[in-house]
């Protein structure tokens, strides 16, 4: 899925997540590179609340830097395995929201000391967000 500027025919790129004033929901915001033309995709409940569950800081960085951040940021960011089933329900998550709901899967999994992400390990964390 991508957003396409009409005006310009340009693929909009992510730009930010943001709170909306439409209850707790948040809003993806996509911008135009060419003419700087900016849409926001609306997120219905669900998504906000698996986004706010896995601890995604919506509107910019809530805590200050710890030490080791970087390393820590660095080994956080090296992908688990995923068995073939994971990943299929990964892939009926809606598109802009995915790479969080990955980055906390695998939070959780790795909290955990799990070394691969099961369809197991998707219903622990769909658990633990009391859904
Ligand atoms: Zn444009």
């Amino acid at each position: 899925m991508k957003f396409l500027c009409v005006a310009c025919d340009e693929a909009m790129k992510f730009v930010e997540v943001a709170d909306t004033a439409h209850g707790d929901t948040f809003s993806a915001v996509f911008g135009c590179p060419r003419c700087g033309r900016r849409i926001a995709l609306l997120a219905n409940p669900w998504e906000t609340q698996l986004v706010r569950s896995l601890g995604v800081a919506v509107g910019g960085r809530t805590t200050p830097h710890a030490p080791f951040e970087l390393v820590r940021e660095r080994l956080a960011n090296s992908r688990l395995m995923w068995t073939e089933e994971a990943e299929q329900r990964l892939a009926r998550i809606p598109e802009f929201v995915r790479p969080m709901v990955r980055d906390g899967v695998e939070r959780h999994a790795r909290e955990r000391g799990y070394r691969e992400v099961t369809s197991e390990v998707m219903d622990e964390v769909r658990s633990s967000m009391g859904m």
